[in-house]
């Protein structure tokens, strides 16, 4: 199995070559065509599985694909539970958004730290968002930014996000986006909780577990 025969972009295929990936990682392999696709996912995938690349790979090409949005505003949400998290997801977007040939903004935004770099980093903008709950609906609440054009969201580490207490954060942010839109939704473990989150919001999910 190649990255380029399961439906990626020369350019796609080009940067995954660079990071030294030779061959798509199982979870890879059975989302990437999905999510190009797309359809949800639910993905019951530990870390080192290569989950982050599974969905930030086809979820670039999907942004890519349709052109920048007149007002700027993401078009792709990722929602993790930690600053770390938004660090890591944020640098392989940015990695992999480097090689298309149309420049994707990729924003940041985690709590803990002060709020005015990230309302300064949003004035221009973005395609993609990558944050933790609480500081995005803060964001939100300083009109920095908007999610009605987000077409497609993603939950990583869904089971962290509950155990944090993100669930009001989670609901409330859910209630701002679009109906019609496309959930990628990956957790390690599927507690019941976790379990009811991802039935109130996948529609005929392709089921991975890793
Ligand atoms: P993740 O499970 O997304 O946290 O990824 C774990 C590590 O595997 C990261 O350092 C990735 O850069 C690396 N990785 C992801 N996909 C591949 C691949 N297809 N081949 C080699 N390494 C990969």
């Amino acid at each position: 199995m190649s990255f380029a025969s399961l439906g990626l972009m020369p350019a796609l295929v080009h940067a995954v070559r660079e990071q030294g990936y030779h061959a798509p990682t199982a979870i890879q392999t059975a989302a990437i065509p999905t999510i190009l696709g797309g359809g949800d996912v639910l993905g019951l995938a530990q870390t080192g599985s290569g989950k982050t690349a599974a969905y930030a790979l086809p979820l670039l090409q999907r942004v890519w694909e349709q052109g920048a949005d007149a007002a700027r505003q993401p078009r792709a949400l990722v929602l993790v539970p930690t600053r770390e998290l938004v660090s890591q997801v944020g640098e392989a977007l940015r990695e992999f958004a480097q090689a298309l040939p149309a420049r994707l903004r990729i924003a940041l935004a985690f709590g803990g730290v002060s709020i005015n770099p990230q309302l300064m980093g949003l004035r221009g903008g973005c395609d993609v968002m990558v944050a933790t709950p609480g500081r995005l609906l803060d964001l939100i609440e300083h009109n920095a930014l908007r999610l009605g054009a987000v077409h497609t969201l993603v939950l990583d580490e869904a089971d962290r996000l509950l155990d944090l207490g993100f669930a009001d954060e989670l609901n409330r942010l859910l209630a701002l986006l679009p109906q019609r839109r496309q959930n990628l939704f990956f957790s390690a473990t599927f507690a019941p909780a976790v379990e009811a989150l991802a039935n109130g919001l996948l529609r005929a999910p392709a089921r991975i577990a890793i």
